[in-house]
Order: C-alpha cells, then structure tokens, then sequence
C-alpha cells in the first residue's frame, strides 16, 4: 500500500513529549507509528520528506491542509499537489453542525448558514487551483452511492491503483490523527482496539452489526430529512439553495409568498445582523420557532 491517510498537520507537528501517545486517534498509547515518529525529533518543514523515508509511503492524505502546510511542509519539496474538494448537501451538513452545536448550549440554524457555511463555502472555493488539472470535486452521496465507480475515478485522478478491497477500510491499518468520530470508531471496534467513549457510539451500533453480518455495508446519514423543519429548510433554500443545486442537489419546493415572507423578515435585520447579537438571537428564533 502506497498511501497514508491523516488529520491535519498542524495538530501534531509541536506536540510537547506527555502529548505524543494522543497523535493517534485509533491506537492511542499503543500506535506504532506516530509516538516513534515524533519521537524522533523535530519534523517542521521536513514533515513528509520524513514521513515517506520512515513509512515507505508515498502518496498522503491530508484533511483541510493549512496555508502554512502548503507553503512549508509541501510546496517545492518534490511533492505534487492534488486537491479533492469533498462535497455534501449543505442541509445535511446544516443539520450535522445543529446537533454537534446543540451539545454546548443552544445554536442558531440561521447564524450556522451565515456565518460558517457560506464562509466556509466561499474560503474552500478560493482555494482551488485555478487550474481545473489539480483538483476533484468528490461527492459524499456518490461515495456511499455508487463506491466503487467513485473511487475508482478518484483513484486515476490522483494516480493510485484502485483496489476494490479499499471499501472496507476497516479491514487496513490506520494511524488517523483526526477525522469523523464514526470511521474512527468502526476502526477501533472492527479490530478490537480500546477506542473511546463518546456520545454517538450507540447510534453506531447498528451499523457496526450490519459489517459484522453483511462484510459490507454503507451508512448513510439522512436524519436532516426529517430533523429540520421547515422553516430552517426555507432559509437555508433561500441563502445557499443556488449554490447548493450548483453540486447538483435538488432545492426544496416553495411558494413565492412563503420566499417572501423569509426575505422580508431578513431585510429588517440584515443590516444589524453583525452588530446586535440580541437581534440576531431574534431573528434566529423566527427561524427556530419549531424546535
Ligand atoms: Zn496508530
């Protein structure tokens, strides 16, 4: 295997001695890799020239790289940089932020739209290169759609043999240093390995058993189906419904009176929305009147 997976960089490149055995979210104090790789020394802008030499790998899989990443740890350091713009239905993602938000206090849907998916959205865009060569859009439904076409385009794009058996990542060892709490914890439950306790671990239980059963099978999140109502479902139509068709997901139905109705209540507060929070708050509980 010619490619490694991991979180992004700057969470582990400085760690300090007594924080080395938490690098790895899969094997914690047990991982054989990045408590013996940090061990050695300072990596800082040698970080995957190093990395290749210790793990034989070539080709790694960095989440949400930053600027200082790019600039020092990659670019002009022989390596060639491939982009994969992972894309999800922005009500999918509206919803997964509301219930990870939810367990620190009470969240604003519309606040979440606002101010971190279309920022998000618009800084993510930016970054692509502008030559379309050096990156891939990759659809989340497509993934657990339609695997292995997916997967196998994605491969030729960045130059890798598809190996069918990559679908069942659970089967391959992994050092991962961040990343979703549900493949770290299928990770540790599929090969016996401690993991940790966390609030979601029943609601994967389920899908777990079915692995065990089927040796193969897909976990599809469609929960903000029902868990977003309709008024949260307007605003985000109205605020990101262009951009999220752009990907190719299709817009709820609404009537013009009811896009109306969003826009004016919006326009009275639009142009205090940075300044006052307590008309924010309002503004937001319009929105979340049906919790
Ligand atoms: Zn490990």
């Amino acid at each position: 295997m010619n490619a490694m997976s991991m979180g992004p960089t700057t969470r582990f490149v400085g760690f300090s001695k007594e924080d080395i055995n938490n690098a790895c979210f899969v094997h914690r104090e047990k991982c054989t890799l990045w408590p013996e790789f940090l061990k050695q020394g300072y990596h800082k802008g040698n970080l995957f020239s190093n990395l290749a030499k210790f793990t034989g790998k070539k080709v790694f899989i960095v989440n949400y790289p930053t600027e200082e990443c790019l600039k020092g740890e990659i670019e002009g350091k022989g390596f060639r940089v491939i982009h994969v713009q992972l894309v999800r239905d922005g009500r999918a993602n509206l919803h997964s932020k509301i219930r990870h938000d939810s367990i620190n206090g009470v969240v604003y849907p519309l606040e979440i739209i606002l101010n971190w998916q279309i920022p998000k959205w618009v800084q993510i865009n930016n970054e692509m290169p502008s030559d379309q060569a050096l990156w891939y859009r990759l659809k989340y439904e497509d993934l657990l759609n339609i695997p292995k076409v997916t997967l196998s385009k994605l491969s030729t794009f960045v130059g890798l043999n598809y190996d069918s058996k990559a679908i069942k990542f659970w089967e391959f060892e992994h050092h991962l240093t961040a990343g979703n709490t549900g493949v770290i914890d299928t990770l540790c439950r599929m090969q016996n390995l401690k993991g940790w306790e966390h609030h979601r671990r029943e609601s994967y239980s389920g899908y777990i058993k079915s692995i065990q059963l089927h040796n193969n099978d897909k976990y599809i999140d469609s929960e903000w189906k029902k868990a977003l109502n309709r008024k949260q479902l307007l605003a985000f139509d109205c605020l990101f419904g262009v951009i999220n068709q752009s990907l190719g997901y299709v817009r709820d139905d609404f009537s013009d009176e009811e896009r109306k109705a969003f826009w004016m209540e919006f326009r009275k507060y639009d142009t205090l929305w940075k300044s006052e929070s307590s008309l924010k708050k309002k503004l937001s509980n319009w929105f979340n009147n049906i919790r």
